[in-house]
């Protein structure tokens, strides 16, 4: 009963209002407030990568179903979704090797791309994460876990996509009934919803992933999105004790993105978080939809949706789905590829764009809505439940000579090149300082 279900926006800023940071008398202090800004003044890239699960080729076997489902339910309806790409099956592999995924997972890891790659644990029914493939070679799936956990998770979270991305699972028989997760689950049942995210938590946890969060396939969980988002945060803390966790569900390509945290329990340290895409799948899907790098960011570097997005320096999503970066000759790779190439040239120096995981944008905007913030005199204080990495204030004022956290000074510097963690930076208006915060009080002393 403790919890505050409350929709809190990108643009509800954490301020507080304070006596000012100058030793003038009081008369002579403005009441200025401090800001929490984006990580280091950065504005948040990321990377979601939806459908990639062990062994399969989920598009394949996504649309083999689909088909064999309309025939059998609705033989008069017209193919829809990637069941339009019936006819190309035979172009498409039913697998995606691990040797690829391995590749794909360095490649990003030497970009510096972060952001969430799903792991269907039982993706379309085929075979269990923690159990195998019937028909598959064993070595395949041990390769995958390889690449996964020691690849690839050190730059993207890991989710699931719910079990099998593609009809739902009875869990009392672990046999495919016939709903569809993204399809009748759109509006679930709420009594299932629990046990059915723990169970897809705990088939990743059995192979040793302790999963920061959720992808819903589709639509899953829309038109409950509050049940959903309660359910996937009891799930979390279930099976892998995490208060904080995050899911990924809407995508929003007219309006501006931005982080919307639900069932805050302050007291406690719990909430979660809604991370938003803010562009289409431009990578090409199944290897044959849209694949276009201009969509994304045009040649000329104005052009397409994440300009648009990073001027207004919000959280900019992109998300791609896995069969089109290997299907049909690699199609989204390519594209990924000019994107990140085109992304580097409108921030070359990395001053302007931070690459980040799902779960530390979430954590970040946590820190940044739910810490409470006072200034006395030269001291401000930061109290909070929601630890982040690179915490960053704005301190309006005048320039400071020194600061403290803690009691710890952190190192001054001059461009905002150099600006990370740990360090504080002056500019003719105000100062910006940026440090790891830790749960508890934290206090910040300023010498001017
Ligand atoms: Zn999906």
């Amino acid at each position: 009963m403790a919890d505050e279900l409350t929709r809190r926006r990108f643009l509800g800023t954490a301020t507080a209002v304070g006596m000012g940071l100058s030793r003038h008398s009081l008369a002579e202090q403005a009441t200025v407030p401090v800001t929490v800004c984006n990580p280091l003044l950065r504005t948040p890239l990321s990377l979601i990568i939806d459908d990639s699960c062990p062994v399969i080729n989920k598009a394949y076997y996504w649309i083999q179903q689909r088909h064999d489902w309309r025939l059998r339910h609705a033989p008069d309806s017209k193919p829809s979704g990637w069941e339009v790409h019936y006819d190309k099956l035979d172009r498409m592999p039913n697998t995606i090797p691990a040797a690829f995924a391995a590749e794909w997972g360095e490649w990003c890891g030497e970009q510096g791309i972060r952001g969430k790659y799903s792991m269907v644990p039982f993706p379309a029914g085929v075979g269990r994460i923690d159990r195998g493939f019937p028909g598959f070679p064993e070595q395949e799936l041990k390769d995958w876990l390889r690449a996964a956990k020691e690849i690839i998770w050190k730059n993207f979270d890991l989710t699931p996509e719910m079990l099998t991305h593609t009809r739902v699972v009875d869990l009392k028989t672990w046999e495919l009934t016939d709903q569809w997760e993204q399809g009748e689950w759109v509006d679930p049942p709420v009594d299932k919803l629990t046990e059915y995210i723990t169970t897809a938590m705990q088939l990743l946890k059995n192979v040793g992933i302790a999963c920061e969060g959720v992808t819903s396939p589709g639509a899953f969980g829309r038109r409950k999105e509050m049940a959903h988002a309660r359910a996937v945060l009891e799930a979390a803390l279930q099976v892998n004790n995490n208060p904080r966790p995050f899911y990924f569900m809407n995508m929003v390509m007219g309006a501006m993105p931005g982080v919307p945290l639900w069932h805050v329990d302050k007291a406690r340290g719990r909430a979660i978080a809604s991370i938003v895409g803010c562009a289409g799948d431009w990578f090409g899907a199944t290897g044959f939809d849209v694949a276009d790098p201009d969509l994304f960011i045009a040649a000329d570097l104005q052009g397409g949706r994440l300009p648009a997005v990073l001027a207004q320096e919000r959280p900019c999503v992109l998300v791609g789905h896995w069969p089109c970066f290997y299907v049909n000759e690699r199609i989204g790779f390519k594209v990924l590829k000019e994107v990140k190439k085109r992304l580097d040239a409108y921030d070359p120096d990395r001053t302007k764009t931070i690459w980040m995981k799902n779960s530390e944008i979430g954590h970040y905007w946590m820190a940044k809505e739910l810490s409470e913030l006072s200034v006395n005199g030269s001291e401000c204080r930061v109290r909070t439940q929601f630890p982040t990495a690179d915490f960053t204030l704005s301190l309006p004022g005048r320039a400071a000579r020194r600061v403290q956290v803690n009691g710890t000074d952190l190192r001054q510097v001059r461009s905002q090149r150099d600006f990370r963690g740990g360090t504080f930076r002056v500019t003719d208006k105000e100062t910006f300082v940026a440090f790891d915060l830790k749960q508890g009080d934290m206090v910040l002393s300023i010498t001017q």
